[in-house]
């Protein structure tokens, strides 16, 4: 039996943070914000957000702090029953954030927050970019073998923007120089669930939830 009501999932591009993350929230009736499919839905309907989250996500780049914060703070706000944050936190200063601010009102301060970081080695990820592809309706991950959306049928399956090679890359690197170290401080607070992201879906699921229990 799995206690936790509050995680962030965090790891590399292309590690299967959205599938793992989508699939322990569902089994555990908790909320779900990827941080990154809400920059990229913001972005689509040119909202005061994702005009400011633009030329980041263009660039390959994070976006700043101050923004990722905002986004999460307010989406808490709405949701104390337990969550999942997946993408979030990704630097020092969003993790300090995470750990310090009373985000959700009413509830203890030292909220039991577990993260799970998975891990999958790069020349693994490299692969998988290539064939990932995103659903324009839901947000769930696929691959190029699947012509429809296994999660919601629909047929608007695109490969993203931010997995071209270069793209891949300096996602890489900005995950290794600002989101490795965020992980360190986050260790010295918070129980950190290190998980091999290699394996198919159920296998990698399996694993999550036996290191959870
Ligand atoms: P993802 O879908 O998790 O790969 O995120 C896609 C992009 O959204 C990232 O490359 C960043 O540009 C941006 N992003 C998502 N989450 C964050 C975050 N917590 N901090 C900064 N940028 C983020």
């Amino acid at each position: 039996m799995i206690e936790g009501r509050y995680f962030a999932m965090l790891g590399p591009p292309a590690s299967g943070k959205g599938t793992q993350g989508r699939l322990l929230a569902e089994r555990l009736g908790l909320a779900y914000l990827s941080t990154g499919s809400r920059l990229r839905r913001e972005i689509e309907k040119g909202s005061d957000l994702g005009l400011r989250a633009k030329t980041y996500l263009d660039c390959n780049q994070y976006v700043p702090d101050d923004l990722a914060i905002e986004l999460v703070h307010s989406w808490l706000s709405r949701c104390s029953e337990g969550w999942l944050l997946d993408g979030f936190p990704r630097s020092l200063v969003q993790a300090r954030a995470l750990m310090e601010t009373p985000i959700i009102v009413g509830t203890s301060s030292d909220l039991p927050i577990q993260v799970i970081h998975l891990t999958v080695p790069a020349a693994e990820l490299r692969k998988r970019v290539t064939t990932r592809r995103e659903c324009s309706n839901c947000g769930a991950t696929t691959t190029s073998d699947h012509q429809v959306c296994p999660k919601c049928g629909s047929a608007e399956l695109i490969a993203r923007a931010d997995d071209s090679t270069e793209g891949f890359e300096k996602r890489l690197q900005s995950y290794q120089s600002l989101t490795l170290p965020a992980l360190k401080v986050l260790q010295e607070s918070l129980a950190v669930h290190t998980v091999s992201g290699l394996g198919s879906r159920d296998e990698v699921s399996l694993a999550i939830q036996e290191k959870l229990r």
